[in-house]
């Protein structure tokens, strides 16, 4: 028998509203490129592993507490001494700047052509 989990049925409810991701417990696919991603079972998967976009639907990660549901653009990536690969965003929807962690499955060529080509222009203006 299947205990009812409040938190999940939220989570549910809110992702079909979604009209980009359509996401359950066995991953997502990606409307970006049609990809089809796997869970990640050691931490929640946040962004596709093969063109890196990701939704805005979190306010903390995890959450889902974001109703923006934009597609945030992968537009650069940066090392962090203590995290690791960080991927910036931009909400495509909202125009909010976002960071993921990237997954150790990403793609790593696309990582690599993100770095070298970040989309500067659309970096949030330090001054
Ligand atoms: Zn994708
Ligand atoms: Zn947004």
């Amino acid at each position: 028998m299947r205990l009812s989990n409040p938190k999940l049925t939220r989570i549910e409810n809110r992702t079909t509203m979604s009209k980009t991701f359509v996401k359950n417990d066995a991953g997502f696919v990606c409307v970006h490129c049609g990809c089809v991603v796997p869970p990640l079972l050691t931490t929640s998967r946040d962004h596709c592993p093969r063109c890196l976009y990701s939704l805005h639907v979190d306010i903390n990660p995890g959450d889902r507490a974001n109703d923006c549901h934009g597609e945030l653009v992968p537009i650069g990536i940066e090392q962090n001494s203590k995290k690791g690969l960080i991927i910036k965003y931009h909400c495509d929807l909202c125009g909010a700047y976002h960071n993921n962690k990237a997954a150790p499955d990403d793609d790593y060529d696309t990582i690599l052509e993100l770095s070298a080509n970040p989309l500067t222009y659309l970096y949030p203006r330090k001054h």
